[in-house]
């Protein structure tokens, strides 16, 4: 068996296992989904959203990138956070970075990853010139390491209340809250650091008075 023709056996597997105990459970789950939270996270595979979280099919909507990043000429991104804030309406965002992460370390080096890898690492090549004098301070590298994931996820919560899609909910109806989290794949743990909500205060430069 390869391992394609592996996770369609184990994909049948469990639909049956999961009709067996509730023989409703994709009936009921195919007529709407009503999630109170998006979840902008890293791609590593590692990290599931859902699975870190214990929550169910329908309760989160789901972003991931390298890294974690919210970027305001990503597409995806931004048709993610429009649906998930004017559609869906959630009351949540959150931005899950995790300790560890592959592409945080990546940015912290020299290496010529070639053009497109360059080119999304650059943004968090800024978040660490931002902080420099900061983590410029921290000798252990894996330590320096985590602070900068932490930093990063603050500064892409920054970069949401940025967006006019937050700013107009924020001013029509007091929601979402941003939240910051980092995940530590070493115990399983999320640590918040990071939150915003309406009553933020926003850099005056990227504030839209006309909204
Ligand atoms: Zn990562």
């Amino acid at each position: 068996m390869t391992p394609i023709e592996k996770l369609l056996k184990d994909n049948r597997g469990w639909a049956d296992e999961l009709k067996s105990e509730d023989p409703e459970y994709f009936q009921r789950l195919a007529k709407l989904q009503t999630p109170d939270f998006l979840w902008i996270g890293c791609s590593d595979s590692r990290v599931p959203a859902d699975r870190i979280t214990g929550t169910q099919p329908g309760e989160i909507f789901v972003h991931r990138n390298i890294a974690n990043l919210v970027i305001h000429t990503d597409v995806n991104l931004l048709s993610v956070l429009d649906f998930a804030v004017n559609h869906l309406k959630v009351g949540h965002v959150i931005v899950c970075g995790h300790y560890g992460c592959g592409g945080i370390k990546a940015a912290m080096t020299n290496h010529d990853y070639k053009y497109v890898l360059n080119m999304w690492l650059r943004n968090i090549k800024d978040v660490y010139r931002l902080y420099s004098k900061e983590l410029d301070a921290i000798s252990d590298e894996e330590n320096r390491a985590d602070r900068l994931t932490e930093l990063n996820v603050k500064e892409q919560v920054m970069h949401l209340a940025k967006t006019s899609i937050i700013q107009r909910a924020w001013k029509e109806e007091r929601r979402p809250q941003l939240h910051g989290w980092v995940y530590g794949l070493k115990d399983g743990l999320i640590k918040p650091v990071f939150n915003m909500d309406s009553h933020s205060a926003i850099d005056p430069i990227y504030q839209y008075d006309d909204l």
